[in-house]
């Protein structure tokens, strides 16, 4: 189907941030009618559809469950009193998601946990957690976007599938755009896939290696090995000839610069964190050799803007516990499936996310008996548990605000259009929700 352009708008706004995936792309032009966004220009169908469609499915009013289990609409200060009194009366309480809303929001809800002796968490606890492990423990020879597309000659995708997931990685960052040192754009690169999958970023590749699921790391400890000079007498490793590991080692050791980028599809397989170690200590050793780098392929527009503001101000990314007045840092304790599996929290609130999608179902089953609050910008599977639910704005087009990119380059995201008229930024709510609490204290002599 051939798209029409759209010609009918009264006013444009540039170099807008997508506030879809870590792409963060900006370089979005926004096309606007009558004060609403009718068009975009540069975005892919993802970020399109994000921004464009806001209407279906919103939330439009601050809502309370009633006794029958119907949710009904209230008034913000009903609202935000409740969702206070609850948190400051509960004894475990998680706030979990942040994802997709600001780093100013962000920091609110920091010191809601600190107050409350909340845990805060956020979506990596259920994605790239095992990396931020593995980069807490060993460290990880880093890169941005810019310097990749000015300079890498090779450009490995490991677990990953950005032509679905992250449509403008190929075309903006690493494989089509024109390059200081790479004037001729793709024909200057390399692009190689590794993944058991025949996925659409292999099909774009220059080579797609496929190896036996959950042998991850066999795979990249033969090519540690190789590299080292070993020599393999095995006719084939995770499923993958030799002459392939090889020849793939030598294409890496020849590389000028050497761009590594990797998915769930690694650090949710078999042996998690360790599949990261042993890629750490690939790209380390390759060092050696020539010049690489390595990044996580992060979801959320924000999702690492949540472990870096979270690391400033304890030095942990996530799963953080002040139940005990100062910040606690347990992977498998202070998570939130964990807790949840273990029935602990006795108040839930999730901003910017929805665990109805993205949580096992046992987790979910004790969301059912506790009081849970929801702030989002759209209707989902979680408002179906929510207790409260408070309608919030659309960062990158109805608020302003800050994000961190997946290599961590901080973008200001602008505010483009107005807010629906009783919808708050996750910002003015949460920070009404900590006014209320320590107004509570201080009344409670709890200080
Ligand atoms: S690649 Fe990601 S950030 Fe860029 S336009 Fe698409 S969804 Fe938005």
């Amino acid at each position: 189907m051939t798209q029409m352009p759209i010609t009918d708008y009264d006013r444009q706004v540039k170099n807008c941030s997508c506030s879809y995936c870590g792409n963060n792309c900006d370089d979005i032009t926004y096309l606007l009618k009558d004060d609403k966004i009718v068009g975009v220009r540069h975005a892919c169908r993802l970020g399109a559809s994000k921004i464009i469609n806001d209407e279906d499915q919103r939330l439009l009013n601050p809502m309370i469950r009633n006794k029958e289990g119907i949710l009904k609409e209230t008034t913000w200060e009903n609202a935000l009193d409740k969702i206070a009194q609850l948190l400051t009366n509960s004894v475990r309480p998680v706030l979990y998601g942040w994802g997709e809303t600001s780093v100013e929001a962000i920091k609110e809800g920091i010191k809601i946990a600190q107050i409350t002796g909340s845990v805060i968490d956020n979506q990596s606890t259920i994605c790239h957690g095992a990396t931020i492990q593995a980069f807490q423990n060993v460290g990880h020879p880093v890169m941005t976007l810019g310097a990749v597309k000015n300079r890498a000659d090779v450009i490995i995708y490991v677990g990953t599938n950005p032509m679905d997931d992250h449509p403008r990685h190929l075309s903006r960052y690493t494989t089509f755009p024109e390059g200081f040192f790479r004037p001729n754009g793709r024909e200057d690169r390399t692009i190689i896939t590794i993944d058991p999958k025949y996925t659409n970023t292999a099909k774009v590749s220059d080579k797609w290696i496929s190896y036996d699921i959950g042998e991850d790391y066999a795979f990249f400890n033969t090519l540690r090995m190789i590299l080292a000079g070993h020599e393999i007498t095995d006719e084939e490793i995770a499923g993958v000839n030799i002459e392939i590991l090889y020849e793939l080692v030598e294409i890496m050791k020849n590389a000028e610069y050497g761009a590594l980028f990797f998915g769930l599809g690694l650090t949710q397989s078999t042996t998690k964190q360790g599949n990261v170690d042993v890629l750490i200590q690939l790209i380390e050793d390759l060092n050696k050799y020539s010049k690489w780098s390595m990044l996580p392929m992060r979801g959320f527009f924000n999702v690492n803007g949540f472990n870096m503001a979270l690391t400033t101000e304890t030095g942990y990314p996530y799963g953080v516990d002040y139940s005990r007045g100062y910040p606690r840092y347990m992977v498998g304790e202070t998570t939130t499936i964990d807790l949840l599996n273990r029935r602990e929290p006795d108040f839930f609130m999730a901003v910017a996310a929805d665990p109805g999608v993205q949580f096992p179902g046992y987790t979910i089953k004790h969301l059912v008996d506790i009081p849970v609050v929801q702030v989002d910008t759209h209707w989902g599977p979680y408002t179906e548990l929510a207790d409260i639910v408070l309608p919030s704005t659309r960062v990158g087009v109805e608020t302003k605000g800050t994000a961190y990119r997946m290599d961590s380059i901080p973008l200001y995201m602008k505010k483009v259009i107005e807010k629906p008229e009783n919808c708050h930024s996750d910002q003015w709510i949460l920070s009404q929700i900590y006014n209320r609490i320590e107004k509570l204290k201080q009344e409670n002599g709890d200080n």
